[in-house]
């Protein structure tokens, strides 16, 4: 298992963070989430007084010359951007709407999958989840996986999230946000939100939190062991 790559992209509130972290932590290996990196990227932009949609090539610039490294002794790992530990910051309101306007530029795209496929090589096997993972940044991973979810409870799971770290949220607003966020992950023309043709799809609507671990962990132990031409079952 040590040098084993899983991938997990999806939508938000699919959720595929906290899967991802679960998985990686029952199969004994690392976690990577990337959301972090690109909010990591909009976090200094706006912190350096930058707005990536009217200043793509200044934002493209600062991340060029970002160092990114991760604190892979804590739990879940922590992001360290230039020498310092981000993670507070990454969930405020204002990153969470510039990450949008920072994901759709490729040359940011480009620096940050180099940045994962350089982790990856450091730490031998990998739990990777985002949008682009099996698709773009680890097209030969040894399982891929694809979280869905009805769309109404995915705005749930994610106003519940927010409101678990003091957010006043209203859902009809949650749910807007987050088919904007859909749309723009599915469109833009590099790294688009797709469902691998080689990953396992599982629409995680109606499965708890620990269901859909175990699923994973099942599908991932018996691909390990059979190789990956065995059928491993598609889902829920
Ligand atoms: O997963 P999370 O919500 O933290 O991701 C934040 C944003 O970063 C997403 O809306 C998406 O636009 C972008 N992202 C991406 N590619 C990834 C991970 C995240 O474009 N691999």
């Amino acid at each position: 298992m040590a040098n084993t790559i899983v991938t997990i992209d999806g939508p938000a509130g699919s959720g595929k963070s906290s899967v991802a972290r679960h998985l990686a932590r029952e199969l004994g290996l690392s976690y990577l989430d990337t959301g972090a990196m690109y909010r990591a990227v909009a976090a200094r932009a706006l912190d350096s007084g930058l707005d990536p949609a009217m200043q793509p090539r200044r934002v493209t610039e600062l991340t060029q010359r970002m160092t990114l490294e991760v604190d892979w002794n804590s739990d879940p790992p922590r992001l360290i951007v230039d020498g310092q530990l981000i993670a507070d910051r990454l969930r405020d309101a204002d990153v969470r709407v510039a990450v949008s306007d920072v994901a759709v530029l490729p040359e940011i795209r480009q620096v940050l999958v180099d940045a994962q496929r350089r982790l990856a090589s450091q730490r031998g096997g990998l739990v990777t989840e985002g949008r682009d993972q099996g698709s773009v940044v680890f097209p030969d991973a040894d399982v891929k996986f694809y979280l869905d979810a009805d769309p109404t409870v995915r705005a749930r799971r994610r106003a519940l999230e927010l409101q678990e770290i003091g957010e006043q949220v209203d859902e009809q607003e949650v749910y807007a946000e987050l088919l904007r966020r859909d749309q723009r992950d599915h469109q833009r023309s590099d790294g688009p939100l797709v469902c691998p043709d080689d990953a396992v799809r599982i629409d995680t609507s109606e499965m708890t939190f620990q269901q859909v671990v175990s699923r994973l962990a099942e599908i991932v132990r018996q691909r390990m062991c059979n190789g990956p031409t065995q059928p491993v079952g598609s889902g829920a």
